[in-house]
């Protein structure tokens, strides 16, 4: 079938504005949130219900046109980009944003998965309730997107990931039919849990259109506080120490260089350094307690004199207020656009044992300042969870192509590669596989694991038309078209 005719066949099904054709500027869509990845598609479509969607994949799947699901496009690995030339047709879920219901004697909430995440923390809220998953790009990343790539972010050693926190989901297989698992229910043991198949399969396996979530009680005092490090390796203490003490009311526990510090000063409005001394390392704490009870702050004071007494921590400052706490948290959250405003960037989503996290940024920085002298370290990491994001800056003019980048980034990835395994960790926490690490996912996968991941992806889609060329690398890489240029 021709692209028009496909538009014109999608437009039938849809209506008029359910589509619109690659023709026109469709750039948010076709372009990934940091610029790496560029694509093209016949068109976008935007459908407004389950049955929508339905219609979408079975009219899809008839005619083998390939389908990249997309959410905010907030992912950092082009998995929601479509590769130039794909033929393919992005089913962008941003008008399926309702709230379907609110249960609040099984703490539960059903969304769809056009859902942008701050609206379902809003939801839960409005009904004195909490849904606890936050990440930084929380006001445009929808649930959908979240779930697909089992997004973690900054409270996970308290609530884990968003596989953690659902509860059922409703999916539109690749050849239209709808799954619908939508339950509140807190334990089921009746076979296979296939839920947890669509979490991380980054829309290869079928388009999520709503899920069911677990809410919890809101915390109703919480303290927050900017900690001067002496290195990395106090972190590993300091956190044993503030987790014996407050216990699961440590909520986040994250780590920023001074690399990185230094950039969010210099891109991000009205920024400051909380504290003087230029220190090599900063952690930004989180305690929540479910009582009312203002002795917290305090609390949190007296740990943390004792901690500076025992040269675990050089300085500390505690929020005062909510304004106070917000600015604090701006400084973790306005990384990501400090990174994308200064250069290019190689960063990783590593996870090693906690122990091992300082012996990890040690290592690799090392390596890669031996290799490239004018790379300049910006790591930060939810220490909590032993999830590290090792990063290296380098100014525009020193990439002319994308390809000049693109061979930095591959060396880099390789040392840091090498090092995570060393010691027991794993290169892909939160941010999934997409394009750029289907081929670590191929060297570094235990082999039967990969081999039964594919048999549920070609199960499932043996037509290949869910987002192909994410996530496993196709099987025959000469002119194909799931490759950047
Ligand atoms: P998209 O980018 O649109 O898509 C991502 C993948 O999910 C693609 O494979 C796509 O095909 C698939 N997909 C999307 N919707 C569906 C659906 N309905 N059904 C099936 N497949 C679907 N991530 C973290 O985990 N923690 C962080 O702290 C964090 N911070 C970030 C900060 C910034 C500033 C940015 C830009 C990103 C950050 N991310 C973080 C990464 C990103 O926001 C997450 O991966 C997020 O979960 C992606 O959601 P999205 O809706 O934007 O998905």
């Amino acid at each position: 079938m021709t692209p028009a005719g496909i538009i014109a066949a999608l437009t039938d099904l849809l209506g008029l504005g359910a589509v619109l054709p690659g023709i026109g500027d469709i750039t948010k869509y076709t372009v990934d949130w940091r610029k790496r990845f560029h694509g093209d598609a016949i068109c976008v479509v935007l459908p407004k219900t389950t049955s929508d969607v339905a219609q979408i994949m079975r009219f899809c799947w008839e005619h083998r046109v390939p389908v990249i699901p997309q959410g905010g496009n907030t992912g950092l690995r082009g998995a929601a980009t479509p590769f130039p030339g794909s033929g393919a047709v992005i089913v962008s879920m941003e008008r399926m944003n309702a709230i379907r219901s609110l249960d609040r004697a099984s703490s539960a909430i059903t969304v769809d998965a056009g859902c942008v995440l701050q609206n379902v923390q809003q939801a839960a809220a409005d009904a004195g309730l909490l849904f606890p998953l936050e990440i930084g790009s929380q006001g445009s990343c929808q649930i959908g997107g979240n779930i697909a790539t089992n997004a973690g972010g900054l409270t996970v050693m308290r609530y884990g990931t968003i596989r953690d926190l659902m509860l059922g989901i409703e999916v539109v297989l690749p050849d239209g039919r709808v799954m619908n698992m939508l339950r509140s229910l807190r334990k089921v043991s009746a076979g296979y849990d296939l839920k947890h198949l669509f979490v991380s399969s980054e829309g290869t396996l079928g388009i999520i259109t709503a899920a069911t979530l677990k809410l919890f009680p809101r915390p109703r005092s919480s303290a927050t506080a900017w900690i001067a490090l002496p290195n990395l390796v106090q972190a590993v203490p300091l956190l044993e120490r503030l987790r014996d003490h407050f216990q699961e009311r440590l909520t986040s526990y994250e780590v920023l260089s001074r690399g990185q510090l230094e950039l969010v000063f210099k891109h991000c409005a009205n920024t400051r350094d909380p504290l003087d001394g230029g220190y090599p390392w900063a952690a930004l704490i989180q305690i929540a307690d479910a009582s009312s009870d203002d002795g917290l702050q305090n609390e949190l004071e007296e740990v943390l004199a004792t901690a500076l007494e025992d040269g675990l921590a050089e300085n500390a400052v505690i929020a005062a207020n909510s304004r106070q706490t917000q600015d604090l948290w701006y400084l973790r959250e306005g990384l990501s656009m400090a990174n994308v405003a200064e250069g290019r960037h190689v960063s990783h989503d590593t996870i090693v044992p906690i122990a091992a996290l300082p012996e990890f940024i040690e290592r690799v920085t090392e390596r890669v300042l031996a290799a490239y002298p004018d790379a300049v370290p910006i790591s930060s990491g939810h220490v909590g969870d032993g999830n590290i994001h090792a990063g290296f800056m380098f100014q525009h003019a020193r990439f002319p192509t994308p390809d000049d980048y693109e061979q930095v980034a591959r060396e880099i990835n390789a040392i840091v590669f090498d090092v995570t395994y060393a010691l027991g960790g794993g290169f892909c926490a939160e941010h999934g596989i997409g394009i750029p690490y289907r081929e670590p996912l191929s060297k570094f996968a235990d082999p039967v694991e990969l081999a039964i991941m594919k048999s549920v992806k070609t199960n499932l889609d043996n037509r290949g038309i869910m987002n192909p060329g994410k996530i496993f690398l196709p099987p025959n890489r000469q002119g194909e078209r799931h490759d950047h240029p």
